[in-house]
């Protein structure tokens, strides 16, 4: 089954300790779409300005995402810059030009209103609404979302949380959700809010699953140097749903391996700027870390 996947498409610049790369291929929508295309087909909505570079195009076409959703309009992509700190953790934004995303609206082709799975990744909770909206009898609905959207548009963002089956943050935005420092009774408080599965990710401490079986507690891959972490997020929760989609039987059943596989792709994803290593990945390359990751946890 295939996974359709909404989100930001951007030109990104980023700022590590050790270097400086300007225009990267970004955005949650981009980072996500080629982890999960590594599983399952997939179909990105998306927009560019005309200024997108055609080796980017290029670069989703080498992995077989669909286009057609890809709106191409008169004006910039969307531009984002952030510079990390030395411990490669702390970041901060430079800069957001918004470009063509500031008109923006998902509008969906006929053949993708009944792709079975959603990700909703990160991009305002009103534009996640239209592309929901738009869409007949999904099995399987995911959100992520950012801290922004959390201090802007809290109103929508708690409605989208009615409508999902799963919803994907980070520890802080947890924090900021439910007012709760403890992540286990954040994860109660954001059931209550209306998704049956819930992913708290941790960053280099890996995420934690709450859903109908109970806890599962995923780990990240061990990385000695960490290149760039931006879109190791997405890239995790991209991953996630390829697998899903791609995987016989229930989500139930199938949904702690695939935070395995999402793990291990952002996991190479942090070893290089912007997709440059995610892009040059080798499906052996990702089935022989999740081999090593089984062993690191098993008992
Ligand atoms: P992450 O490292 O997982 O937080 O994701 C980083 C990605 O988010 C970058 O590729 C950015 O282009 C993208 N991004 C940054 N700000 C926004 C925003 N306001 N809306 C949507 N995407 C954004």
């Amino acid at each position: 089954m295939s996974v359709l996947i909404v989100g930001s498409t951007a030109l990104d610049s980023i700022k590590t300790p050790k270097a400086e790369n300007p225009r990267l291929l970004g955005g949650s929508a981009s980072h996500a779409a080629v982890a999960a295309s590594f599983f399952s087909p997939v179909k990105l909505v998306g927009v560019v300005g005309e200024d997108f570079p055609k080796r980017y195009l290029q670069l989703y076409k080498r992995h077989k995402i669909a286009l057609e959703g890809l709106q191409v309009l008169p004006g910039k992509t969307f531009h984002w810059s952030g510079e990390y700190e030395v411990n490669m953790n702390n970041r901060r934004t430079l800069l957001t030009e918004l470009g063509v995303f500031e008109a923006f609206s998902p509008e969906l082709p006929a053949a993708y209103q009944t792709t079975p799975f959603v990700l909703l990744a990160n991009i305002a909770p009103a534009l996640q609404h239209h592309v929901l909206d738009q869409m007949r009898r999904p099995k399987f609905v995911v959100a992520d979302t950012m801290d922004l959207w959390l201090n802007i548009a809290l109103g929508d963002l708690l409605k989208l949380l009615k409508r999902l089956d799963g919803f994907v943050l980070n520890d802080s935005e947890a924090r900021q959700l439910t007012n709760d420092d403890n992540v286990f009774t954040a994860l109660k408080k954001i059931h209550k809010l209306g998704p049956k599965y819930v992913v708290i990710k941790q960053g280099s401490h890996g995420s934690i699953l709450s859903g109908p079986r109970g806890l599962f507690l995923c780990p990240a891959y061990p990385l000695r140097a960490v290149v760039d972490p931006t879109g190791a997020g997405d890239s995790f929760v991209g991953g996630m749903m390829g697998c899903l989609a791609a995987a016989k039987g229930s989500v139930e059943d199938n949904i702690r391996r695939a935070m395995l596989y999402g793990s291990v792709v952002a996991s190479f994803c942090c070893e290089g700027f912007g997709l440059q290593r995610t892009a040059r990945l080798q499906p052996a390359q990702i089935e022989q870390r999740v081999k090593e990751l089984r062993e690191m946890t098993r008992v």
